[in-house]
């Protein structure tokens, strides 16, 4: 036994890298390749979302080698998958305790104590909030820090939203919303935007985005949903109410080191201090990349580039100190890469009253009035990256019960009409029928063990 009664794995690890966005992914195809089979913690609940920031993301224009640009949740599944094929192990959980006092290194994630010679922190950062006196009260009822996941949603249909902030994520999601709102108000509280030229001209030459400059938010107020925003200018002190239906946080981020504060050399921020333009930090072994290290750049591709030093300087800091054990390749050249499988419509033809899983208004209208197994329907919108994240660990619950539970997935694009019967306020959403009665209903991403002791419960 380790640790507070943790289960102790079976065999110290080469080096565990702990987060699964752009330098997490790098540094452990990296690792991968040089044959030292790296485990990568991907994080879950704390610290934003497995794939990090790039899930929430839409369209990447500048990570080269897309000269068309590049979904965020789609890169992140891309790098992943490359990291699977080169023999990445992966564990979908939190760290929860870091230690470093001792060697080889240990960390404790979802029961299990993790042994390790070698560390790669690669945790992100975490979208900020603004703290309003109703925030709590609104949040997810009008409140989102992702416009990306939640803007298609039927409640922002056709309806004045805002967007506070003035950087890169401020415009995008700005720009994004005017997909689904009928106009947006960019509020900034300085007196010029902190993003990039291209993305101020799209902010500035789109006619349905308001920019209000010098204006803070004082509160947000409605009924069951948010329904105005009072706003104050900075500059003359009035205030005034304007009417919104959606509020979208893009305030910046604040770096994902909680756990390593008091063990490591972090700077006033929170961010890890490292030797200068390389990745070990204070204490040796332990090697940091991405954002939780970088308050300055915080590129997908500085990020990637990053965690590929961390795994090479891992790599040697093992092979100087004698510490790697390297794994045997059966085959010289790993099977392909295995892709997830993009939504599509389970047409007439091809449905089943006893598929485990699948898609769309017909399967969903024929099970719902003619299944009498208990029948989950998970909301999805085709740019929202936690999506990516939770389908997956639906389709293992689903598996698990053995024909038991079956499956419908909506997006809400397409069966808009379904989406604003079922109240769907944003995506991932999941609900509970049994014998068309709604059981239970889950936003966003969480653990298997979540569902599973509902459906336990029930069955
Ligand atoms: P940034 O830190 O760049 O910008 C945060 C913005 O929020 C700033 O305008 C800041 O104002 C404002 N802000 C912070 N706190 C508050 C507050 N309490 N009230 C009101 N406003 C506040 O964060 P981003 O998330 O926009 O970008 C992070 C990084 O990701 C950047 O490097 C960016 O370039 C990159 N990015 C790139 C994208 C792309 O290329 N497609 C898309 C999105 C992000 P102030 O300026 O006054 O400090």
């Amino acid at each position: 036994m380790g640790i507070n009664g943790t289960q102790m794995t079976m065999s110290i690890e080469n080096v565990v890298i702990v987060g699964s966005g752009p330098a997490g992914y790098t540094a452990a195809i990296y690792a991968a390749r040089a044959n030292l089979q790296p485990l990568l913690v991907t994080g879950f609940q704390s610290g934003g979302i497995p794939g990090g920031q790039l899930m929430t993301t839409t369209h990447v224009e500048n990570f080269p080698g897309f000269p068309d640009g590049v979904m965020g949740p789609e890169l992140m599944d891309l790098m992943k998958a490359q990291a699977l094929r080169w023999g990445t192990k992966l564990f979908e959980a939190d760290v929860e305790l870091i230690d470093l006092q001792r060697r080889p290194f240990r960390l404790k994630a979802a029961g299990s104590l993790i042994e390790s010679h070698a560390l790669i922190i690669a945790t992100g950062a975490s979208a900020n909030r603004l703290g309003l006196p109703s925030e709590e009260r609104f949040w997810g009822r009008g409140i989102s820090a992702c416009a990306i996941c939640d803007g298609a949603t039927p409640q922002f249909r056709q309806e004045d939203l805002a967007v506070i902030g003035g950087g890169d994520s401020a415009c995008e999601e700005a720009v994004y919303l005017t997909k689904y709102g009928s106009h947006v108000h960019l509020l900034v509280r300085s007196k010029s935007f902190r993003a990039s030229a291209a993305m101020v001209e799209r902010v500035m030459a789109n006619t349905l985005i308001t920019v209000h400059w010098r204006t803070e938010v004082l509160d947000v107020e409605g009924d069951e949903w948010l329904s105005r925003l009072k706003i104050r200018s900075l500059d003359s002190k009035e205030e005034q109410n304007i009417s919104v239906k959606g509020l979208f946080y893009a305030i910046g981020h604040t770096p994902n080191s909680k756990l390593l504060a008091g063990k490591l050399n972090l700077d006033s921020k929170g961010y890890i201090r490292t030797k200068e333009g390389r990745p070990e930090t204070s204490i040796e072994g332990v090697f940091a990349a991405g954002d939780v290290a970088d308050s300055e750049w915080r590129q997908g591709i500085t990020a990637a580039a990053s965690g590929c030093k961390a795994a090479l300087a891992a790599e040697r800091w093992l092979g100087e100190n004698k510490l790697e054990k390297l794994i045997q390749r059966k085959d010289l050249e790993p099977a392909k890469a295995i892709m997830p499988q993009s939504f599509r419509a389970t047409p007439e033809k091809d449905f089943k009253h006893d598929a485990l899983w699948q898609s769309g208004s017909y399967a969903l209208r024929k099970l719902y009035h003619e299944s009498d197994r208990p029948l989950l329907v998970i909301y999805t919108s085709i740019n929202c990256g936690p999506c990516h994240v939770l389908k997956p660990q639906l389709r293992r619950v689903i598996e698990e019960y053995e024909g038991k539970v079956l499956a419908i997935e909506i997006d809400i694009e397409i069966d808009q009409e379904i989406a604003e019967q079922a109240n769907v306020n944003g995506t991932p959403m999941v609900h509970l029928f049994k014998n068309k009665e709604l059981i239970k209903q889950w936003k966003g991403v969480k653990q298997r063990a979540d569902f599973k002791k509902i459906i336990d419960d029930f069955l």
